[in-house]
Parts: C-alpha cells; structure tokens; sequence
C-alpha cells in the first residue's frame, strides 16, 4: 500500500541556520575551558569547533542561540548576551 518510507539525514550545518537568530548569541570566553566538548556535542547545528583548552568557538552562521552550548558548559565558561553587544562577542 504504502512505498518505503525514506529519511534523509540532513546536517544542519547545510543551511545558514545564523540568519534567523535575532536576540542572544553565546560567546565563548576560553578563559576556563576544559575541552570537555560538552558543547560541541550538544549543539543541535553542530556548529562548534574546538581542539585543545580554550580553543572552543562557535560558528555564528550556522548558531541559532538556543543557548545549550551555555546551559551544558561545566566552567560558565559560554555566556549568552544580545545580539550586536558591542565589543564583546569573539
Ligand atoms: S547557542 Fe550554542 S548550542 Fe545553540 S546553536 Fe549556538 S553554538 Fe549551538
Ligand atoms: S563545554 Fe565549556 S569547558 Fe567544555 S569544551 Fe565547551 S567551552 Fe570548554
């Protein structure tokens, strides 16, 4: 009756998921890091990057500031601020 159903697996990372964040965005303040990568695995747009101790960063295209990255981080060492704060955002 019905064909196979087919999912395809499509990362989030293929569309600019950036564009339509309009209030908060994490900064990474590699102060405290442990390189856990605690926010790399939590980040739904698997936007974020990082190797050793404080090197860990996101990718503001494809970030949409839902926060976890934040939430997840065992140091605070990813704070949430607005959107355009001036001088503060990496
Ligand atoms: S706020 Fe953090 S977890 Fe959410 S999309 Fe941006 S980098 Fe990923
Ligand atoms: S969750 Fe925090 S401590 Fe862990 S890798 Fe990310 S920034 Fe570093």
């Amino acid at each position: 009756m019905f064909g196979p159903l087919v999912i395809k697996a499509v990362k989030s990372k293929g569309d600019k998921t950036g564009s339509w964040r309009i209030k908060v965005k994490p900064k990474y303040l590699q102060k405290d890091c442990i390189a856990c990568k605690m926010c790399v695995l939590i980040c739904p747009e698997h936007c974020v990057e990082g190797k050793e101790k404080n090197t860990y960063i996101c990718d503001y295209d494809y970030c949409k500031g839902c926060g976890l990255c934040a939430l997840v981080c065992p140091k605070a060492d990813i704070l949430m601020e607005e959107e355009g704060t001036k001088g503060k955002t990496k």
